[in-house]
């Protein structure tokens, strides 16, 4: 990315007086100056490439690349990372200006990650800094916050002859005092500073500033009580009965305390801890912060003996452990397979040969197990990371990993970013899941990134999933990975026994335009379990009540006002809403369109099928899984929780049901439809849907009873439908990588999705044809579709247009997306660049 050819302070003649100023307030020094080495520093936000700056002999033993510096940017300082060290550069030495402060007496990235950093940001088209930035724990990379005020000689100045930003910047000031500078902007409407860089220097306008890139404490301070009788300490506070209190607690609990601790559990001020330590009754000291209680700590599971299968895939995994290098697994297994003992009994042997090892996960929330099982066999020397953390525990867990304390790591797809040292195995459990592709800059996808990083490292990466994903089955078709099979259930049992319903042969329930939810045999087999005690797991994958709101008069559906989607009935909430945007609205009374009153609300959400059931079953307490439920507090914990305890009977929800829960007492799932997802204008309908069925159909029959599974669909033909059926995941890959070579889908094929917002849809669509313009002539065997609207046009106001290129190879993808990213931009349009994307909707 970088080519060590621009300067931080840029182009014109301000930044040039502004570093030769530089260079003077360091005049003392700057007889010492050797300016032959210099760093290329990269700024998150302020530049797409890394900027040259010199380094100040002082400064040379600690600026190595990894490490966090200060460096001056037009008239501020920005924290930024060196990222390369250099010896000479081919820029004029007058104009670069030195770094100014070192941050970390440690390089805080180490030379793998930085190299890793390089790789995402070239392949994801992001630039360096941003990438950096979003690596880290915690945000330490963060601009200084600023206000800005009037200086005394500001107060009533004339402001003729200032430019209108100028002048409307003073007129705001002087209204109301100091301001935020991103609050100061918005209200003169320039995104632009120089005008107030401009005040600045006429000694009109002053900006405060505050560094916001400190790392937390990884230090808390605690507190214990004086060494005197607590009788003494109680009569010397008798008349602070705050003070008593909190002695008293202190004392009962027999421990030191954290201040936090202390004043949440009594309900003290700050003034009243100051008190107790002025008066000599406590004392306070500083420690290393306590790790937070741990989650799922329960006695240490019993160790069954291995299967033959996992046997023989512990022991390849140690093989290549033991040899080194790069060496991929696909360790696919059928649902209850034992995968994840496969992977413990593999860290197990990385950890006794002294290394560490890491494990990604799709969502610590919904797949609470994995994390468990980890914790449980590794104890103190593991260690959970997940976005619910406070910055100062994702900070701590960071250094202990970076200091070796920590030997397993375990998280979601950003814990493939901790400094594990001496890394020697990374697993990627359910590595299907579309939780490891980050939906925001940079869009990596973590197990492509898993995979990279062990080539890197030379270590072994396994991938484990009962359903692979396409691109993990072509690494095994094409030789790149070691296949490695589980194929029998280890508590025994056989995998359930899977049923189609057809619903073009079912008579439509009452008012459902021809549609049926709950098919008869859905129904008899619904009774059955629960008349066996059982429990009952139902899929349904849109969530609400209706998925949309029709007048039979004009036939209008009620749209969302900013997106062009149809609003979403809820019924608990008594609600219009947007799935996209968030937007609600009351249920009108009648069409805005015609004025008609007869509103019908079609279709069916997951509060509808638990109405059904409500009807049907009167008794049987149903309970919801979806995301308005898990939004609530602790809704995730309070329904899976009910539901293990077996308070809650059936459990309707969204493909989070799917999720690897282990639920022994249920006997039947049902999906309410696999249409859902096989009606959609995206390349990886199929594969979804296939995953979705078989990972739900997993869910029954986990105790010591068999389960069952009825699929109900209106195309009981389709592959994904026939193949999940009869769990036959290599004849469904099969048939999928044949349409995808076919059609030239991705993996036969490289992809991107370049996208055009704007709130203009001329100017949206103005810049997604000049960007195809720029992209021909195509290079051989690349193909752009469009430029066209996305499939959905519209989400939050904003216009969607799109390019889609596929490419045979990596380079010649890079090779159009850099022709496409030079085109000239149009004003107010937003570009997305996502590369293997999951989605093109
Ligand atoms: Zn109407
Ligand atoms: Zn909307």
């Amino acid at each position: 990315m970088s080519n060590g050819k621009r300067v931080g302070q840029a182009e014109g003649h301000v930044e040039l007086r502004a570093s030769i100023q530089g260079l003077t307030r360091h005049a003392l020094s700057a007889a010492c100056y050797d300016l032959s080495v210099f760093a290329l520093v990269a700024v998150p936000r302020s530049a797409p490439e890394p900027l040259t700056y010199s380094i100040p002999r002082e400064l040379e033993p600690f600026t190595v690349a990894g490490s966090r510096v200060r460096v001056p940017m037009r008239e501020r300082q920005l924290t930024g990372i060196v990222v390369e060290v250099q010896a000479a550069s081919d820029l004029d030495p007058g104009v670069i200006r030195p770094i100014n402060e070192v941050l970390d007496p440690q390089p805080l990235v180490p030379a793998e990650e930085l190299q890793l950093a390089r790789f995402i940001a070239d392949y994801y088209r992001c630039p360096l800094g941003n990438t950096l930035a979003a690596m880290l724990p915690v945000r330490l990379l963060r601009a200084d916050s600023e206000t800005v005020s009037l200086t005394p000689s500001g107060v009533g100045v004339d402001a003729a002859g200032l430019d209108a930003t100028s002048a409307a910047i003073l007129t705001a000031l002087g209204e109301g005092g100091s301001t935020r500078l991103p609050a100061l902007l918005a209200k003169v409407g320039s995104r632009d500073r120089r005008a107030l860089d401009g005040l600045v220097r006429l000694g009109l306008v002053e900006v405060r500033r505050r560094r916001r890139d400190r790392p937390p404490p990884s230090e808390v301070t605690a507190l214990r009580i004086a060494d005197r009788p607590l009788e003494q300490l109680l009569e010397e506070c008798r008349r602070a009965p705050r003070q008593r209190d909190a002695l008293q607690w202190l004392s009962d609990a027999g421990r030191p305390a954290l201040v936090a601790e202390l004043r949440a559990v009594v309900g003290c001020s700050h003034a009243t801890v100051r008190a107790l330590m002025d008066r000599g009754a406590v004392v306070s000291f500083t420690q290393r912060a306590p790790r937070p209680p741990r989650w799922a700590l329960r006695t240490a599971p019993e160790r069954h003996a291995l299967t033959d299968e996992q046997q023989a895939s512990v022991a390849a995994i140690a093989d290549a452990v033991s040899t080194g290098g790069y060496a991929p697994f696909l360790l696919e297994g059928v649902t209850g397979s034992g995968k994840t003992e496969v992977y413990l009994r593999s860290l197990e042997d990385v950890l006794e040969r002294g290394g560490s090892g890491l494990v990604l996960v799709p969502e610590i929330g919904l797949t609470p197990a994995a994390a468990g099982a980890v914790e449980r066999r590794f104890g103190a020397r593991a260690a959970v990371v997940h976005s619910a953390q406070s910055d100062g525990e994702r900070w701590r867990e960071w250094r202990r990993a970076a200091d070796g304390e920590t030997r397993v790591v375990v998280g979601p797809r950003s814990a493939l970013f901790t400094p594990l040292r001496d890394l020697r195995l990374i697993v990627v459990d359910e590595e299907h899941d579309s939780a490891y592709k980050q939906q925001e800059s940079p869009r990596y996808h973590a197990r492509d990134l898993a995979l990279v990083l062990g080539k890197r490292l030379e270590i072994p990466v396994v991938l484990c999933s009962a359903t692979p994903s396409v691109e993990a089955a072509a690494l095994v078709r094409r030789g790149l990975a070691t296949h490695l099979r589980l194929t029998r259930r280890v508590a025994g049992g056989s995998l359930p026994q899977v049923e189609v319903v057809d619903l073009r042969g079912e008579p439509p329930e009452p008012g459902e335009q021809g549609h049926t939810w709950l098919s008869r045999r859905l129904r008899e087999a619904m009774t059955e379990t629960l008349a066996a005690g059982d429990q009952i797991i139902l899929l349904m994958q849109r969530r609400g009540w209706a998925p949309l709101l029709l007048c039979r008069d004009c036939g209008t559906r009620i749209q969302c006002p900013s997106c062009s989607v149809s609003l979403v009935v809820h019924r608990r909430s008594a609600d219009l809403r947007c799935h996209y945007c968030g937007h609600r609205a009351p249920v009108p009374a009648s069409c805005a369109g015609c004025g008609g009153t007869l509103l019908d609300a079609v279709g069916a959400g997951t509060e509808k099928v638990a109405e059904l059931l409500a009807l049907d079953y009167p008794d049987v307490p149903v309970a919801i899984l979806d995301r308005d439920t898990v939004r609530r507090r602790d809704g995730l914990r309070h329904s899976l929780g009910a539901f293990a305890a077996g308070k809650v009977r059936v459990l309707v929800g969204t493909q989070m049901v799917a999720k690897g829960h282990h639920f022994p007492d249920v006997t039947l799932t049902g999906v309410i439809s696999a249409d859902a997802l096989l009606g959609l204008p995206d390349f990886r309908a199929a594969e979804r849907t296939f995953q979705l069925l078989t990972q739900v159909a997993g869910r029954s029959g986990r105790g010591s009873r068999p389960g069952r599974v009825i699929i109900q669909t209106y195309f009981p033909d389709h592959p994904a439908v026939r193949h999940a059926t009869t769990h036959d995941v290599t004849s469904f890959l099969d048939d999928e990588l044949l349409f995808r070579n076919a059609f030239g889908y991705p993996p036969a094929t490289r992809m991107a999705v370049v996208r055009y917002e704007s709130r203009d849809m001329k100017a949206a669509s103005t810049a997604a044809t000049q960007a195809a313009r720029a992209a021909t002539p195509l290079p051989p065997g690349v193909r752009l579709r469009g430029p066209a609207p996305a499939p959905i046009e519209r989400i939050r106001g904003a216009w969607r247009w799109q390019l889609l290129v596929t490419a045979p190879s990596r380079d010649l993808l890079r090779e159009v997306l850099e022709r496409i990213e030079a085109a000239p931009p149009v004003r107010a349009v937003r570009m997305v660049v996502d590369v293997d994307p999951l989605s093109t909707l």
